[in-house]
């Protein structure tokens, strides 16, 4: 079994302990994780910072040279990081074009389009007031040491979309994966550091603990986050305590609005990728759809054959369309919400039986004749299992879309975009989807209200979220 190991200032280096990361299809080990010590962790931001004066002191055009080296990387390497992925996680190889279905593949090229698209934005000074005595200039200048902290479902997507821009604006990066699937990173940041100079790029591995020590570390001056909502509540009080600025995308519970001038047969794929990418593993996906009970019979029924086209098995076998659940934690989770859901009397129609046994598999599943106030709809399940709920007044349907305490994402799809749009205004969502669901791209701001996050990720807003703002004052 192979032992991967952390970068700390350009070196691999292994820890006394480790533990093993597990193909979640198969339950075969693939490699032992290093546990970082508490040394290792401080050794490690103590090379990032001591890195990061001379990496932000390289003229902006070397360093956009290095990021689009990076975004090469995907292009080479971008099979062997897919086949370690799908292994690791759990999503299918799946493919890159729009027949194809979306899993490691298309996570690679997403990682390739979220570093080569930041690469080439920039955040110069700008004059912000000037008159006959004097002139105001803004700097974004960067903050120091930024810990990225990832989850399981996405794990080298979303450490792109920590890792990048903060390198863009000349920051150093320690990461800290998700136990569940460190062994990507490792390898992905191996990659990046063979093409960075010493110390830009760092990893620590471990649980929970290595990233609370990180968190708490004095020397990181940015924290980006992504995972849960209780997590994200625990870093952003113990930042608070020492007025480190944190980014947090946290977990959602996504509604999707269909009004009753959808057609079901033109919007059921997309509303159905939107809540299955990643066997709905994803931050923003649609969790809850209401649909208009006037085509709630004909939607269902198109939904029925688009799970019937699926195959869930070994992500590696060819065909497959969707992998297991990535750890037993979120299986149990899930397996129980939606016991719940069939013990008040809801109806269960499953998609293709798995075609493994051992790894941790359901079938994707969706839910009729359900009502909020029943936990597989008011809480998120994060897993393949939908529930759809009819309805007859819309103005209900917006009060239940925004109850909860989250508000990532939402989507409201209608063939009259104006009746859409005055809809989707009404939705506490920090984006809302019209006709699409968790449709994000690199230029476009994305983030969480409420107790779904704080702060926003990509484009030029997710550059500023990574910098501190300095103004000079000049007086004539
Ligand atoms: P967590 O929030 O526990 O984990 C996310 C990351 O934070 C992991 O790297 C984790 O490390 C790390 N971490 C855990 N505790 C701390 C801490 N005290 N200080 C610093 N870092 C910490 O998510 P889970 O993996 O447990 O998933 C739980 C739920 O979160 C899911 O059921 C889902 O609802 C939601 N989720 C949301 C995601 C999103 O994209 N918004 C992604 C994944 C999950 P480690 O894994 O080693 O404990």
């Amino acid at each position: 079994m192979k032992a991967y190991k952390n970068i700390l200032n350009g070196v691999l280096v292994e820890s006394p302990e480790s533990f093993k990361s597990i193909n979640p299809a198969t339950l075969e080990e693939l490699g032992s994780v290093p546990y970082s010590t508490p040394d290792q962790i401080d050794a490690t931001v103590e090379a990032a910072k001591r890195a990061q004066k001379s990496w932000a002191a390289l003229p902006d055009q070397e360093r956009v040279a290095y990021i689009l080296n990076i975004a090469e990387l995907f292009g080479e390497h971008g099979e062997f990081l897919a086949e370690l992925l799908t292994r690791e996680q759990g999503k299918p190889l799946g493919g890159t074009g729009p027949q194809d279905v979306p899993g490691s593949r298309f996570e690679i090229a997403g990682c390739e389009a979220w570093t080569r698209i930041p690469a080439n934005l920039s955040l110069p000074s700008e004059v912000v007031y000037e008159d006959d005595s004097r002139r105001d200039e803004l700097y974004r200048l960067p903050l120091g040491v930024v810990a990225a902290i990832t989850p399981w479902n996405w794990p080298l997507m979303i450490a792109v979309w920590q890792i990048i821009p903060a390198l863009r604006m000349g920051n150093t990066v320690v990461i800290k994966p998700s136990e569940y699937t460190s062994i990507g990173t490792l390898e992905m940041v191996r990659l990046m550091a063979d093409i960075l100079p010493v110390g830009v790029i760092n990893s620590v591995t471990g649980k929970g603990d290595v990233g609370s020590r990180l968190v708490d570390h004095p020397d990181v001056n940015k924290i980006m986050f992504t995972g849960s909502t209780e997590t994200g509540l625990k870093i952003a009080a113990r930042a608070a305590a020492r007025l480190v600025p944190v980014t947090l995308e946290l977990g959602g519970n996504d509604a999707a609005v269909v009004l009753e001038d959808a057609e079901p047969s033109k919007i059921a794929a997309d509303l159905f990728w939107g809540a299955f990418l990643n066997g709905g593993q994803t931050c923003a996906c649609a969790k809850r759809i209401y649909v208009h009970e006037s085509i709630h019979d004909e939607l269902i029924n198109q939904f029925k054959t688009l799970l019937k086209a699926m195959p869930v098995g070994d992500g590696m076998k060819p065909g497959i369309a969707f992998g297991p659940l990535q750890n037993k934690v979120q299986l149990d989770k899930v397996v129980h919400l939606l016991d719940d859901a069939k013990s008040e009397g809801a109806t269960v129609y499953e998609g293709y039986e798995p075609s493994e046994k051992n790894g941790y598999f359901m079938p994707l599943t969706i839910v009729t004749g359900i009502k909020d106030g029943c936990r597989l709809v008011d809480e998120e399940q994060f897993g393949p299992v939908l529930p759809i709920i009819s309805y007859s007044n819309l103005d209900d349907v917006i009060k239940a879309a925004n109850k909860l305490a989250v508000g990532l994402g939402a989507s409201v799809w209608s063939s009259n975009i104006q009746r859409a749009q005055a809809v989707a205004i009404q939705l506490e969502a920090g984006t809302v989807w019209i006709n699409k669901h968790g449709a994000v791209h690199p230029l476009v701001p994305f983030g969480g209200l409420k107790k779904s996050g704080m702060g926003v990720e990509f484009g030029v807003e997710g550059l500023k979220a990574v910098c501190q703002t300095r103004v000079i004052t000049t007086f004539k």
